[in-house]
């Protein structure tokens, strides 16, 4: 029987202490947290596993220099020291990498940024990421080939964290299934039911089955980031508006074009005096990013438009005008959304990056706001919380992980260890999937397997990145990761060409037809 047919029959038939709700970054963290704590807990997303925000961020565990600015010493300094904590249990997904900032003008611009990265060292406290650098103009010039160097006065060198949002995500909740966590993906929460004030039970829709799944837990967690007011209407809490989301488009381009070995980061040149970066990454893929603009649309379906390809464009054009970049440069776009705490203000990108915790009901927490970088100490909140409120009191163990220190370790830490038994019972599984993207066979029936991709979409966007390198529909390596997907879930053609279809139009809105035909005015 495959894990996700016991799993549902876990849910309608077990009760459990907590039932969390959204698989982002902050579902994962509290799903951590709570198997830490001993608990018999389940997680559901109607989707899949960090298909809202949590793939869609710009990628980087860092304190966020820019919140300096705004004196939000706090935010900073708890993402900072999570940053280190990130790094130690995440060695395998978060990996320190140097920033440059770049100084205009006078020189007055360059000692405030050197005396906000002091501030930032000493907010990071011990910390193995090395201290900032005063750089000299060539020193800058060395390191971004190609960065404007009119009235350039210098730069400061500063390391934060890089990392894969997705697989962070969807790591943490494979780990807390190996220790008995239930987790459930494409499984939607439609209906609460409540009674004397309390939530008895949640009606779900389990999307690949079709069919219906009551669960029953004694507490529940609302972790659905931009969802949050959508589960609050569901569950008849007559709240005020609690979200207010910003739309963020990332740009991607061959990692040819800008500097391969830092982040560089510019000010946007458009007036509005916002930070922008180039993001070395995956597949030979330079990430530029990002937009903030209000969005009141769909929260379903996020895309980027012309006019925010546009604005990225024309600000790396500018900090970098010997690259003279192109539309047609252009390998693809994502778009995602910030869910931020309403606050009611104009300025999306002063809004503030808290996030917040309360309680409905006697048995609802809801959680909002926040960043991916922040997801462990959020988990930990929010148990905290449910601790303080019944009296529990959890086991604190630590989450057994297997030790492993293989081949397959630098990419995949101790979950490496499942790759390597696949290869044993398949030793034919080591052949490469295609010449252009290293994956093996046996990484594909993992990332099924174990990492629980349950559609073509999951696997080539989440699990691995193909989605985002592949400018050009390429039919053929599509099918022949649909058919090892179809064999490892007992799936049949017709699968396959459902799948294939769907996922074309997911591919779509990564490489959208206006990149194609209209160039940079
Ligand atoms: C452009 C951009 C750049 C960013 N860059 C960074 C960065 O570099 N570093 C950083 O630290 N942070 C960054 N962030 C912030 C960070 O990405 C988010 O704070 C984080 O990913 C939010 O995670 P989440 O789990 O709260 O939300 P989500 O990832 O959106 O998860 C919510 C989940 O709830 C599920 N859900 C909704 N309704 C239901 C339902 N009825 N039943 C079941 N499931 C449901 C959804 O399917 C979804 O998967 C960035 C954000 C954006 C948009």
């Amino acid at each position: 029987m495959s894990n996700r047919i016991i799993n549902i029959d876990r849910a309608s038939q077990e009760d459990f202490d907590l039932c969390i709700i959204g698989g982002g970054i902050t579902g994962a963290g509290i799903l951590h947290q709570a198997v830490e704590r001993g608990y018999k807990v389940i997680l559901v997303d109607k989707g899949d596993f960090a298909s809202g925000t949590s793939s869609r961020s710009s990628k980087m565990i860092h304190g966020g220099v820019r919140y300096l600015k705004y004196l939000q010493l706090q935010l900073v300094q708890e993402a900072l020291h999570e940053r280190q904590h990130l790094l130690q249990t995440f060695p395998h997904l978060v990996k320190p990498f140097p920033f440059v900032l770049p100084s205009y003008h006078s020189s007055i611009d360059l000692w405030t940024k050197e005396i906000g990265l002091s501030l930032y060292d000493r907010l990071a406290g011990k910390t193995d990421f090395s201290k900032h650098k005063r750089l000299s103009t060539q020193q800058v010039v060395d390191k971004l080939p190609g960065i404007n160097d009119k009235n350039l006065k210098g730069g400061i060198l500063y390391w934060d964290g890089r990392t894969n949002d997705a697989r962070l995500t969807v790591d943490v909740m494979a780990l807390a299934a190996q220790n008995g966590a239930v987790l459930l993906n494409y499984v939607e929460v439609l209906k609460f039911e409540k009674d004397n004030n309390t939530i008895h039970s949640l009606i779900c829709k389990d999307h690949i089955a079709g069919q219906s799944i009551q669960l029953k837990a004694k507490v529940i967690v609302n972790a659905c980031g931009v969802w949050t007011d959508d589960i609050l209407e569901r569950a008849q809490l007559n709240e005020e508006k609690q979200m207010q989301a910003t739309k963020g488009v990332h740009v991607i381009v061959p990692s040819s074009k800008f500097p391969k070995d830092y982040v560089a980061i510019v000010d946007s040149p458009t007036g509005d005096k916002r930070m922008l970066y180039t993001l070395p990454w995956e597949h030979n893929m330079t990430i530029l990013g990002a937009t903030d603009t209000e969005y009141t649309d769909n929260i379903d379906h996020v895309v980027a438009t012309q006019e925010d390809v546009d604005y990225i464009l024309q600000a790396f054009n500018e900090s970098f005008p010997k690259v003279k970049l192109q539309q047609n440069d252009v390998i693809g776009v994502f778009a995602g959304l910030r869910p931020l705490l309403h606050d009611g203000s104009h300025n999306a990108y002063s809004r503030s990056r808290e996030y917040k915790i309360w309680w409905t009901c006697k048995n609802s927490l809801h959680i909002a706001g926040g960043k991916l970088t922040s997801f462990l100490s959020m988990g930990q909140h929010c148990i905290e919380e449910i601790e303080k409120k019944f009296q529990m009191n959890g086991r604190s163990i630590s989450q057994a992980q297997k030790s492993y220190n293989g081949e397959w370790k630098e990419n995949y830490g101790t979950l490496g260890d499942e790759i390597e038994q696949i290869l044993i019972d398949r030793p034919e599984s080591r052949a490469f999937i295609s010449e252009k993207y290293l994956y093996t066979i046996a990484e594909i029936v993992f990332f099924t397997r174990i990492l629980m991709a349950r559609q073509l979409e999951d696997m080539l966007t989440r699990r691995t990145t193909i989605t985002y390198a592949m400018k050009d529909w390429d039919i053929a390596l599509v099918k022949s990761i649909a058919l090892i997907m179809a064999e490892e879930l007992g799936e049949n053609d017709e699968w396959m060409s459902t799948q294939i279809e769907k996922y074309y139009l997911h591919w779509s809105e990564y490489h959208p037809e206006f990149l194609k035909t209209s160039p940079l005015k």
